[in-house]
């Protein structure tokens, strides 16, 4: 039953108290067939419409799916689970549920969760994921403990939707204020879910009560230093297992620390070659590096370079994919958009090493023990909503990513550990570096941390685009954030399509206001 891609990928889901009346359950995008219905995604694939109607409220959804849609959702006496993702403890969750259990579809595992545990269910769950359930008069949106598959909501009495794209939302009626919920800009009554979190909203009335499932502990763990490399050593691997899945895997390899670890545990458990594949532009590339590993893994290698044109021509997609309005975080992300971009072919199952400078504290280049620790408690505190591991950035051409260091266990590990493991003997992420060793070659496990917008050179190349525009050196950051409002209000908001909005209109568009200041400050 295994397969490349997770069943579903996203979802728009409409709950309804009066049974449902499709196709007008749905809002209704602009232009759009009336008997379509109008979910509109950035994620590619093809869509199912299903409809439940299993007593109480019904539910109608649009599935993004990979060839399998029924295995995305699960219906019994009275209750619906909808689930866009995979779970990655299946093994554990299965001995929970007994003599039941069996090969059973992640979205049966949850149902017959909730059955057991209600909405306590996703304090269980190990997974990527966004799930709706259907029950009775009351409806439950989860999201993983990372909140890693955005999911948003709004809600007005009698009809509560749902969706993994805030896009599909954008015609919605306007939704009740949701207070455990943070808004969207500019779509007014569309909240997103915070990470590990259960919304449950009352269908008639959409009153709403959150309930936590998952917090960043604030406690530190002492292990002497085997101890700490043998744990990090055996949860990343096990995170890398769960995550591989039947065909041959593709990590995005830059030759860094983290990246090359996942390739080298994804290497380590398969008998034929991993596939690796690096990017880089016309001004910077980390080739030589991913080089290294790629050889002394014997994966199958490619590298992949892309103009920096074109990948400034990718920052209207990258705003599409992540919904993201933080600039650093799009800078990010744009690399690997390029990349998911140029990757062609049916869907790949891709791994990939980001997030572990998070509870690492990689990116702080930090040797104070009490800064390192206060930085990566701020950190921890304040990923939610920069949507930085969404599978949509990789969904828009068709295929999953997936981030064994923020497996919920991965996680939960790292950010424990004191951070004189972090930061040891003269070295960022020590401790991951001594748990890989016998695995890389010392040159890459010695890697000082190159970010991926610095290695691809996109920091440089979309400052460039901005004061070649005539923004001042001083303002190129506010300028880099009203260009990634811009670019969301388009292609988020307005509902356009990345290909029709170019980059260095809106790049003009925010240098002339610049200069002109006819934009606040901080609006
Ligand atoms: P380090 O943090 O030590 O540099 P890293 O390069 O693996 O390790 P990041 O720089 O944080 O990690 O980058 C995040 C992830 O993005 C990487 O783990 C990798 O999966 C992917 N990535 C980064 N740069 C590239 C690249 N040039 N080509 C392909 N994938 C990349
Ligand atoms: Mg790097």
């Amino acid at each position: 039953m295994a397969s490349t891609l997770p069943a579903a990928t996203g979802f728009l889901a409409a709950v309804q108290c009066d049974g449902g009346r499709s196709p007008g359950a749905f809002p209704a995008p602009r232009g759009a067939d009336p008997a379509a219905p109008g979910a509109v995604f950035a994620s590619a694939g093809p869509r199912a419409v299903i409809k439940a109607r299993p007593g109480g409220p019904g539910l109608d959804a649009v599935l993004l799916h990979s060839g399998a849609p029924d295995a995305a959702h699960a219906h019994r006496r009275g209750r619906t689970v909808l689930l866009a993702g995979e779970l990655y403890n299946r093994d554990e969750l299965l001995t929970l549920l007994g003599a039941q259990a069996g090969p059973v579809t992640d979205a049966d595992l949850l149902l017959a969760l909730v059955d057991t545990y209600d909405l306590h269910a996703f304090r269980l769950l190990n997974g990527r994921f966004a799930a709706v359930v259907a029950d009775g008069g009351r409806v439950l949106l989860a999201t993983d403990h990372a909140g890693s598959v955005p999911l948003y909501v709004s809600a007005v009495p009698g009809t509560v939707l749902a969706a993994t794209e805030a896009k599909a939302l954008r015609t919605a009626p306007v939704g009740r204020r949701i207070t455990a919920a943070r808004r969207v800009r500019r779509l007014p009554g569309t909240h997103q879910v915070p990470a590990g979190t259960v919304l449950e909203i009352g269908v008639a009335t959409a009153d709403c009560t959150d309930h936590r499932t998952w917090a960043p502990t604030p406690a530190r763990r002492i292990m002497a230093e085997q101890e700490a490399t043998e744990a990090v050593r055996l949860a990343l691997d096990r995170a890398v297992r769960a995550r591989t899945g039947p065909d041959t895997p593709l990590v995005v390899l830059s030759g860094g620390i983290d990246s090359s670890s996942v390739a080298a545990l994804t290497a380590h458990h398969r008998t034929g070659p991993v596939d690796t594949v690096s990017m880089g532009t016309d001004l910077a590339d980390e080739f030589p590096q991913a080089r290294v590993v790629a050889e002394h893994l014997g994966s199958a290698h490619r590298e992949l370079t892309v103009h920096t044109d074109d990948l400034l021509r990718r920052l209207p997609h990258a705003v599409w994919a992540a919904e993201s309005l933080d600039p650093d975080i799009i800078e990010y992300l744009l690399p690997l958009t390029a990349l998911y971009l140029r990757l062609e072919g049916p869907g790949r199952r891709i791994l990939t090493g980001y997030g572990a400078d998070i509870p690492l504290g990689g990116m702080h280049r930090e040797n104070r023990l009490p800064a390192l620790d206060t930085a990566l408690a701020h950190d921890m505190a304040t990923f939610d909503g920069l949507n930085e591991m969404t599978p949509v950035l990789s969904g828009i051409a068709g295929h999953w990513s997936t981030h064994p260091f923020w497996d919920r266990e991965v996680l939960d590990l790292l950010v424990s550990l004191e951070s004189g493991l972090k930061r040891r003997h003269g070295r960022d992420k020590w401790v991951l570096r001594a748990a890989m060793t016998d695995l890389l070659p010392h040159e890459t496990v010695t890697r000082p941390k190159l970010g991926v917008h610095e290695g691809s050179g996109t920091t440089s190349s979309f400052s460039r685009l901005l004061t070649d525009a005539g923004v001042p050196g001083d303002r190129v950051h506010r300028a880099k954030e009203l260009v990634v409002q811009h670019l969301f209000d388009r292609v988020v908001v307005d509902g356009r399509h990345p290909d029709e909005v170019a980059t260095a209109d809106v790049v003009q568009l925010v240098a002339d206001a610049l200069e002109h200041d006819a934009l606040p400050a901080h609006p």
